[in-house]
């Protein structure tokens, strides 16, 4: 991967790289899917770009092609990890309002309970 597409100080770059290390529970060129740290549901997964794109607003629309690989990837995963069935959320938080913490594109993909909806 280009350099550029990396930032040496972001965490999920380094868990992407494998320099931090995680149980991957899916990898190729493109995206890599491991655990949340502090799970708020049953299954608590995040899927995210190799490349290092800060959030959802700064998307550039090259990148369209790489969250629609994302969403596919979070679907088989459910699939796996056997939430498909009953259901699962992806949620992409982008901003302060949102809640986004860490700067680099994630998608959360959560399930294995009934999810709340309404705030
Ligand atoms: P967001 O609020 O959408 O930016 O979510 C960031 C998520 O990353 C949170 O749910 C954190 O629990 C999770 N997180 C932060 N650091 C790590 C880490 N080293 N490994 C796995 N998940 C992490
Ligand atoms: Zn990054």
């Amino acid at each position: 991967m280009n350099p550029e597409e990396k930032d040496t100080d972001c965490i999920f770059c380094k868990i992407a790289s494998g320099e931090i290390p995680s149980a991957l529970l899916y990898e190729d060129e493109d995206v890599v899917v491991f655990p949340d740290i502090n799970p708020l549901t049953p299954v608590h997964l995040l899927v995210i770009p190799r490349k290092h794109i800060t959030s959802l607003a700064d998307m550039a629309d090259e990148d369209t092609p790489i969250v629609g690989k994302m969403t596919r990837v979070a679907n088989q995963v459910a699939r796996e990890q056997g939430i498909s069935e009953n259901g699962y959320r992806l949620t992409i938080n982008s901003g302060a309002d949102a809640g986004q913490v860490v700067f680099h594109l994630h998608m959360h993909l959560m399930g294995g309970r009934h999810l709340a909806w309404k705030h």
